[in-house]
C-alpha cells in the first residue's frame, strides 16, 4: 500500500515528550509528522496532569491562606465556591497553553495527524482517524505514548463515583466524603484540592509512610499539617473492596490499624501509572517492550531498533514531564544527525502539596540503602525571617554532601515554594558544586531561597545567626 504521508521523523504521542521532540526536530529542518489521539496537544501533563492540578492547587492555596488570615487579624468569612467558574478557570489555563502549542506546531510546519497510531512495519505507522486510516511512512520514529492510571482490578469502575486522577480533575462536584486510595504525590495533591474545597478527606496508603520512597523527615511536616485537617490518614492499610451502594461507595480495609468499613461519596484511586508501550503494536517494528509496557532505551534514547527512539513515561521512572522534555530534545537531535546523549546527573521531584516537598539527587534513604558515605546539614525554617513572616516555620532545607570532596550529593526541601527553590540545588549538583560555594553565594535576604545557602553553611559549620 502506498503511504498517505511520508516524513523524516514521525513522533507518536503529543505530550510534553512528543511535542518537544516534534518541535526540536522541525527546528533542525526535519519534516515531521506528529500523531496524537486527541485534538488537543499537550498529553497528560497539559490536559489531565501537571497543569490543571496546579491551577486547582492555586485555588486551594488561596482558600487556605484566606481562612488562616485571622492569625494576623484579617477575616474573610467562609469561602463561597462557584464550581463552574473554578472549572472554567482551569480549562482556560489548559486551553490557552494548548492553543499555544497548536500555533507553535503550525509555525514550524509540523504535520499533525489526529488519531490512534500503531506500527505496521519498521518504517510505517497506521493512524486510525475519525473517518479513515492513514499510512505514514517514516525514516525515524520517536515513541512518546506516555502512561495511564493503574486501575485497581475488581472495583466497580463503571460507577462515576469511582475516580482516577483524570476524573478527579474534572471536579464534577464537591463530595462530602472522599476516600483517596494511594498516598503518593498525585493522590495527595488531589486530596489537598478537595480538602480546601470543603471535602472530608481520608487517605489510605499501603506502605508505612506517605509518598513512599521520599525521605521520611521531608514528609513529616506535610503529614503533621494534613493530620489536623483530614478525616483520616491510614498507613499500612489496604483497600480490600469497594461496593457501589445507592448512598455511596462502601470501602473495606485490611491492616493492623485499618479503619472500619465506611461509605464515601467518591473514591479516588491513585496507585500509580502504567506505561502505554504495549498498545502500539511495537512488535511490528521489532521494538522490544517489557511485560509491564516499558520500552528500554540507551543514552541516545534509541530503542533496540536503531532508527526508532522512545522518550518520556513509556521509557521508565521517574514519570515526570521535565524528564520527558529533556529526553525529547536528545532523541530529536540524534534523529536529526546531531551528537547528543541524556547525561543529566539528577532529575528533581516535587510534590505540590501544602507544604510542598521537593528533592533532587541522593536521598538519605538511598544513601543508607546503598552504603554511600554522606554528611548532612539541615537548616530549619523556624530560623528563617521570611518563613516566620509568612507564618510557615514547619519547613526545612537539608543538604547531603560527600564528606571527602564536599560536593553536593542531594538536597531536600519541605515548605511553601519548595518546588521553586529546588532548581538551585539541581544546578549545584549538575555543576558538581562544593557546599562552600553555595554558602559563599550571596542569597537575597529575606527569602526562602536563602535557606539553601544557610543549609550549606550549616554543612560547613559557618552558620552564625538566626535570620
Ligand atoms: P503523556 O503526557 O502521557 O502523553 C502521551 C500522549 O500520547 C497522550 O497525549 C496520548 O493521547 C498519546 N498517545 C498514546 N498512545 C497513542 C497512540 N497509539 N496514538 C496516538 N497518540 C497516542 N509531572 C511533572 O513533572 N510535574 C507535575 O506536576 C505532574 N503532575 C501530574 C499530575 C497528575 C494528575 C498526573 C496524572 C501526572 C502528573 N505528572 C506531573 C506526570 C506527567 O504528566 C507525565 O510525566 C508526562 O505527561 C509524561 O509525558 P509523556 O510525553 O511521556 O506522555
Amino acid at each position: 500500500r502506498q503511504p498517505d504521508l511520508t516524513c523524516q521523523v514521525l513522533v507518536l504521542g503529543a505530550g510534553p515528550g512528543g511535542y518537544t521532540a516534534a518541535f526540536r526536530a522541525a527546528d533542525l529542518d526535519q519534516q515531521v509528522v506528529l500523531v496524537e489521539r486527541y485534538e488537543q496537544l499537550g498529553g497528560v501533563c497539559l490536559n489531565v496532569g501537571c497543569i490543571p492540578s496546579k491551577a486547582l492547587l492555586h485555588a486551594a492555596k488561596v482558600i487556605d491562606e484566606a481562612s488562616h488570615a485571622s492569625d494576623f487579624g484579617v477575616s474573610f468569612g467562609a469561602p463561597s465556591i462557584d464550581l463552574d467558574k473554578l472549572r472554567a478557570y482551569k480549562e482556560k489555563v489548559v486551553g490557552g497553553l494548548s492553543n499555544g502549542l497548536a500555533g507553535m506546531a503550525k509555525q514550524r510546519k509540523v504535520t499533525r495527524v489526529t488519531g490512534v497510531g500503531k506500527f505496521v512495519s519498521p518504517n510505517e505507522v497506521e493512524v486510525t482517524t475519525a473517518d479513515s486510516t492513514k499510512l505514514v511512512r517514516f525514516e525515524k520514529a520517536i515513541i512518546a505514548v506516555g502512561s495511564q492510571p493503574v486501575k485497581l482490578p475488581g472495583l466497580p469502575w463503571g460507577d462515576p463515583r469511582l475516580m482516577d486522577s483524570t476524573d478527579a480533575l474534572m471536579l464534577k462536584d464537591i463530595p462530602k466524603k472522599l476516600l483517596v486510595v494511594g498516598g503518593g504525590i498525585i493522590g495527595l495533591e488531589m486530596a489537598c484540592v478537595y480538602q480546601a474545597l470543603g471535602t472530608d478527606v481520608t487517605v489510605v496508603e499501603l506502605m508505612d509512610q506517605l509518598m513512599p520512597g521520599t525521605d521520611l523527615d521531608l514528609v513529616k511536616p506535610l503529614q503533621a499539617r494534613i493530620n489536623k485537617r483530614y478525616a483520616g490518614i491510614h498507613l499500612k492499610t489496604k483497600v480490600t473492596g469497594i461496593e457501589a451502594l445507592p448512598e455511596g461507595l462502601r470501602a473495606t480495609f485490611e491492616g493492623d490499624k485499618a479503619p472500619a468499613p465506611a461509605v464515601f461519596d467518591r473514591v479516588l484511586v491513585s496507585i500509580g501509572r502504567s506505561p502505554n508501550g504495549k498498545k502500539i503494536n511495537a512488535e511490528a517494528a521489532g521494538v522490544q517492550v517489557s511485560d509491564r509496557g516499558f520500552i528500554a532505551v540507551d543514552k541516545q534514547m534509541r530503542t533496540n531498533v536503531p532508527h526508532i527512539f522512545a522518550i518520556g513515561d513509556v521509557v521508565g521512572n521517574p514519570m515526570l514531564a521535565h524528564k520527558a522534555t529533556h529526553e525529547a530534545k536528545v532523541a530529536a537531535e540524534v534523529a536529526a544527525g546531531l551528537a547528543h546523549e541524556f547525561v543529566a546527573r539528577v532529575i528533581p521531584s516535587v510534590a505540590y502539596t501544602d507544604p510542598e516537598v521537593a528533592w533532587v539527587g541522593l536521598t538519605e534513604n538511598e544513601a543508607k540503602q546503598k552504603g554511600i558515605a554522606y554528611d548532612v546539614g539541615k537548616f530549619p525554617w523556624a530560623a528563617s525571617g521570611r518563613a516566620i513572616g509568612i507564618g510557615r516555620t514547619e519547613g526545612f532545607t537539608k543538604m547531603l554532601y560527600d564528606p571527602a570532596t564536599h560536593r553536593v550529593l542531594g538536597v531536600g526541601i519541605v515548605g511553601p515554594h519548595a518546588g521553586d527553590l529546588i532548581s538551585e540545588a539541581a544546578l549545584a549538583i549538575e555543576m558538581q558544586t562544593e557546599i562552600g560555594d553555595i554558602g559563599l553565594t550571596i542569597h537575597p535576604h529575606p527569602t526562602l531561597g536563602e535557606t539553601v545557602g544557610m543549609a550549606a553553611e550549616v554543612c560547613e559549620g559557618t552558620v552564625t545567626d538566626l535570620y
